[in-house]
């Protein structure tokens, strides 16, 4: 019987566990992490290496430690160069640093150790705590569980992709599809589908990779914020009120209007427009409505039959499906333990964000309790500190 279990070993399940074991001294033996992949952090590291982001949008402060200025430290521990392992003056980590802290941060507190790799398909409540039954037909018990499983493999088609997609086996990928191809091995010229900062930066990349060769076919104007909310957000000056809202569509509504969605910060415009200029890449602004596959080449075209633009390959840079994860197993959890749900079908937790007694969530789970942030690395470590707050 473990202290803790944590589902999901990404962001926000290492979090926990760091919190966990820091702050309140569990013994890393007491604790279990199961999750699909082999490794922690699975799903970030394909994501983020697949673009190659050079450097986060959150500032420094913002990692899996429990002190905010642990990065700070580890620069200055490593005798690395402080000026270039953040970026301006929000201080963003470049992805090497903040990768090699979580990667130091997972061998000091030796989580490999409480790592079980498994699918996760029922959880049913037990007289002391939780039991999660795996589909290798495992059973883990644990006094408290913890679900941090996140969207990140949750990815949102246009439905012109998906329509082409079924009807043949056109060269249209999502960016972190696990199953993507190299880019080597796919036919240039390129069109990359999106407008937020999942789609420069890939541009950018491929402009490298290929120059004049990359297309980047937005939907919208480009929207230009720092961070993806207003960092209002981040403490009390907008989550009072958020927390205040007693209706959960309210609560719903807020989230959405918070949510810069598809933005990108001022510097990455600035590179981008730069490279625009050097004729290393193209920008253009259309929405596609239907697309065909002929003679080698992806033809888009918008709702008046025009044709957009024609491509060796396209990369849809269209993020995640803003759903609540766990749709496979979750509902009959839901179900037979009567947790409480909102109209939108994501769970009312308490402030501590426990949903039943000893069951905690964070992450997308935890949206309607903490706010737009939810997702983001500062939620997973306001959510860590509200939880561990329970005991
Ligand atoms: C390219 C990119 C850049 C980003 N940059 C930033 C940034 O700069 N700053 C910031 O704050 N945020 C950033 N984010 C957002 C955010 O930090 C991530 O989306 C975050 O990784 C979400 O973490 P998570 O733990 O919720 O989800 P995940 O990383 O998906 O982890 C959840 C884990 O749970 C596992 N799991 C799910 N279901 C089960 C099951 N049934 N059984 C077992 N295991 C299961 C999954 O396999 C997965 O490993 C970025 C996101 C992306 C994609």
């Amino acid at each position: 019987m473990f202290k803790w279990i944590i589902v999901g070993g990404g962001i926000q399940g290492i979090t926990m566990a760091s919190y966990l074991i820091k702050q309140k001294k569990i013994a890393v033996e007491d604790l279990v992490i199961i999750d699909q992949h082999a490794e922690p952090l699975a799903n970030w590291r394909r994501c983020t290496n697949a673009i190659s982001m050079p450097y986060l949008r959150s500032p420094g402060v913002h990692h899996l430690d429990v002190n905010p200025f642990s990065l700070d430290a580890f620069v200055k521990s490593n005798g690395a160069n402080e000026a270039g392992s953040f970026l301006g003056r929000f201080k963003r980590p470049s992805l090497l640093l903040f990768e090699n802290h979580c990667d130091h941060l997972i061998n000091d507190l030796a989580l490999k150790q409480a790592w079980v790799q498994g699918t996760v398909e029922a959880v049913s409540k037990i007289t002391a705590g939780w039991q999660v039954h795996l589909q290798n037909a495992d059973k883990v018990q644990g006094e408290n569980l913890v679900l941090a499983i996140g969207n990140s493999e949750q990815l949102s088609w246009p439905e012109w992709a998906v329509t082409l997609k079924d009807q043949c086996q056109a060269p249209v990928y999502h960016i972190f599809d696990p199953a993507l191809p190299e880019f080597e091995e796919m036919q240039a010229p390129f069109t990359v589908v999106g407008g937020g900062i999942t789609a420069v930066h890939l541009a950018m990349k491929l402009s490298t990779l290929f120059p004049e060769q990359v297309t980047l076919l937005k939907r919208h104007p480009f929207r230009i914020h720092d961070f993806d909310s207003d960092p209002g957000w981040l403490g009390p000056k907008k989550q009072i009120s958020f927390r205040k809202a007693s209706s959960y569509q309210k609560r719903r509504m807020l989230i959405s209007q918070a949510r810069h969605k598809g933005s990108i910060p001022r510097d990455l415009h600035i590179k981008l427009l730069h490279q625009q200029r050097k004729n290393k890449l193209q920008i253009e602004e259309a929405q596609v409505h239907h697309a065909a596959f002929e003679t080698d080449a992806v033809q888009l075209y918008d709702e008046t039959d025009r044709l957009l633009h024609q491509s060796g390959t396209v990369l849809l840079a269209t993020g995640f499906e803003s759903m609540m994860p766990g749709g496979t197993w979750l509902p009959s959890v839901i179900k037979e333990n009567r947790l409480k749900c909102a109209n939108c079908g994501f769970p009312i937790v308490n402030g501590n964000l426990q949903w039943d007694q000893n069951l905690y969530v964070m992450g997308s789970l935890a949206e309607l309790e903490i706010g737009p942030i939810a997702k983001n690395i500062s939620g997973a470590r306001q959510a860590a500190e509200r939880i561990i707050g329970a005991h």
